[in-house]
């Protein structure tokens, strides 16, 4: 396990935020309060790639996406790919969200394709696990981490990745899983990504909140968080960085 690594608080606006209300959170967040210690990323909707991504820079926040398409350029109406995500500075993109997993039908298969595509434009993939609460009820949360992170066989190891372990069942719901069930949970994903020759981040992501953060943060094995609804407001979003960097001070 890796606990040397420098933290990162992403935030997933999913399809939130309008030009105004993306300039009201910048107004309100300031910066990163202590980029030594964490690192902020950011990943609005692509229509405020663009128009947020100087700021954001300025604002020391590394600019992320919440999706990308497996292929260069053509005919692929509607769809986005790495190098308009580079052009607008994108670091980060989000690969195998659950959402789009069981929303959008996305397989390990598409989602290696996306990872792939990604690394030939030198973005990074937040790669998105995590089991059902039916999975975890059968006591089959392993197994389905370990089939989800089995598309990483074969991939570089020197390409930039790290991952995120978001029960399904904690996102968006308000429940979080115990500081015991994340521990246990990562130092499983930290395992298998050490067989599969992968050293890594991975984050927890489920409902993280101000209220919630500095414990889950203080979990062996996680090296920070995807926040989705706590992102939208730059305060609670602040105050999670702010307790993350409490536990790495
Ligand atoms: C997410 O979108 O990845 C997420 C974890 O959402 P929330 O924090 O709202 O549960």
């Amino acid at each position: 396990m890796s606990s040397e690594k420098r933290r990162l608080i992403a935030g997933n606006w999913k399809m939130n935020g309008s030009l105004q209300e993306a300039n009201e959170f910048m107004d309100a967040f300031g910066g990163n309060p202590a980029p030594d210690l964490v690192e902020v990323a950011l990943m609005p909707p692509f229509t405020l790639l663009h128009p947020m991504s100087d700021r954001l820079a300025s604002m020391g926040v590394v600019l992320g996406a919440q999706n990308v398409y497996n292929e260069d350029k053509g005919a692929f109406t509607g769809s986005i790919c790495p190098m308009m995500l580079r052009d607008a500075n994108c670091h980060y993109v989000i690969i195998g969200h659950s959402e789009r997993r069981s929303i959008i039908g996305e397989s390990n298969a598409k989602i290696r394709s996306k990872m792939n595509a990604s690394w030939l434009h030198g973005l990074e993939p937040i790669l998105c696990i995590g089991e059902t609460l039916e999975q975890r009820e059968k006591g089959i949360t392993n197994s389905v981490l370990a089939e989800q992170l089995s598309i990483l066989k074969g991939a570089p190891k020197e390409m930039p990745l790290t991952v995120a372990y978001e029960p399904v069942w904690a996102i968006g719901t308000g429940v979080t899983a115990s500081a015991e069930q994340v521990t246990e949970t990562h130092a499983f994903v930290h395992e298998e990504l050490t067989r599969l020759g992968h050293d890594c981040r991975v984050l927890y992501g489920g409902s993280v909140n101000p209220g919630n953060a500095e414990e889950l943060m203080s979990c062996p094995g996680v090296e920070g968080a995807l926040v989705g609804g706590a992102s939208l407001k730059a305060d609670s979003f602040m105050e999670i960085v702010k307790a993350t960097v409490k536990v790495v001070s």
